[in-house]
């Protein structure tokens, strides 16, 4: 056999190796993410609860700690996380630390976003007393929470960041949610519309030549809407550059869409540069059905060019009396809807799923085992 053959038939060799890895490497990577909010739980609850989603087909788990409000300095925040991290890595999980970006209490004044109305989130924040929303186009806001995450990051089994509320408040509530917070417009609502203050005003003037508070009605303002869609991109992709740069991967819960997520939160997250985009597909909080959960799926793999999208679910526990129910936080999806959501979304091309570990019931996992274990 003369070298010319050799290395033709090593390069057949080569092909036939990529080809099967890539689809070996397609079938294996699918991804189950529970997301464990371990806030309650000691060290040893947190382990029963890797062990179980790991028996019921978990790939990797998003583990929440202080409500996701970590705090780089807290060698609390950080050592529950490390341990965990441990744990989880060594029943083989992927795991990623959750972590809330721009709702935070008790930082500096002017760090916070100021609504229509001239009032800043901390002292008049929407709907309720926890909205208060940092302003994401604060060079402050961003050297704060690039500090934060990075010290995650530091840790050695941590292998990815999971980012929460990277986005302003909801300016149109979701239907179903809007009992609970005492608005029922279906219309941007402006005091929960954001950021009105010098520096977005300003900004937002020298770029296009609108004088946004002059403007009698702003949510028809394209540019306006873009322009805080852009601040939010670009807080992410500061974001991003810190993860990365320590080998880490990002990943962000994003509200469905990307339409809903741009209208209502500014959340343009097609141009975000992370690893993975994992819309809340809650479908119980629009007060919509199993058809728009596959639409709007559909859509957003279409979105996500080639990044993983994780469809995240939200479950009925007690799903039995879930038609009695009038509380929208309480209508998820049954084990049979969960069935034909985990089906639909795979036929979308979803590259994972993600899942409350808090509310799955017997028959949710029963639903898991069917798909994810052999
Ligand atoms: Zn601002």
């Amino acid at each position: 056999m003369n070298m010319k053959m050799l290395k033709h038939l090593g390069a057949i060799a080569l092909s036939v190796a990529i080809l099967m890895g890539c689809s070996s490497q397609k079938k294996d990577d699918f991804i189950v993410q529970f997301s464990i909010h371990a806030e309650k739980m000691d060290m040893e609850q947190l382990t029963e609860a890797l062990k179980t989603a790991k028996a019921h087909g978990a790939t990797r788990v998003v583990v929440w700690s202080s409500h996701g409000y970590l705090h780089p300095h807290e060698a609390r925040d950080i050592e529950f996380n490390r341990e965990a991290a441990e744990r989880a890595h060594s029943m083989g999980l992927k795991v990623g630390i959750g972590i809330n970006c721009c709702m935070r209490k008790g930082m500096p004044q002017d760090w916070y976003a100021v609504n229509r109305l001239g009032q800043p989130s901390d002292e008049f924040p929407a709907y309720k007393e926890r909205y208060k929303f940092l302003d994401p186009h604060k060079p402050e806001v961003h050297q704060y929470l690039k500090e934060t995450i990075a010290a995650f990051t530091l840790i050695p089994d941590v292998d990815y960041i999971a980012l929460d509320l990277v986005r302003y408040p909801d300016v149109i509530m979701a239907a179903g949610l809007r009992p609970r917070y005492g608005v029922f417009s279906a219309e941007e609502y402006p005091p929960a519309d954001y950021c009105y203050c010098d520096l977005c005003v300003n900004t937002f003037k020298e770029q296009t030549g609108i004088d946004i508070r002059a403007v009698e009605d702003p949510s028809t303002c394209a540019e306006w809407a873009q322009f805080r869609c852009d601040v939010v991109t670009d807080l992410v992709n500061d974001l991003a550059q810190v993860v990365h740069s320590r080998g880490k991967e990002l990943a962000a819960f994003v509200f469905p869409g990307p339409g809903k997520a741009i209208q209502v939160v500014r959340q343009d997250w097609p141009k975000w540069n992370i690893d993975a985009y994992m819309p809340m597909n809650f479908n119980c909080l629009y007060e919509t059905d199993m058809q728009w959960l596959k639409d709007v799926t559909v859509e957003e793999v279409e979105a996500s060019h080639g990044i993983p999208l994780v469809s995240a679910f939200y479950l009925s526990k007690d799903w039995q009396n879930r038609d009695n129910e009038t509380d929208c936080l309480k209508r998820g999806l049954t084990p049979s809807e969960l069935e034909q959501a985990i089906a639909d979304a795979k036929e979308a091309g979803v590259q994972g799923i993600g899942l409350p570990y808090a509310l799955m019931s017997p028959e949710h996992f029963e639903v898991m085992d069917k798909f994810f274990v052999k």
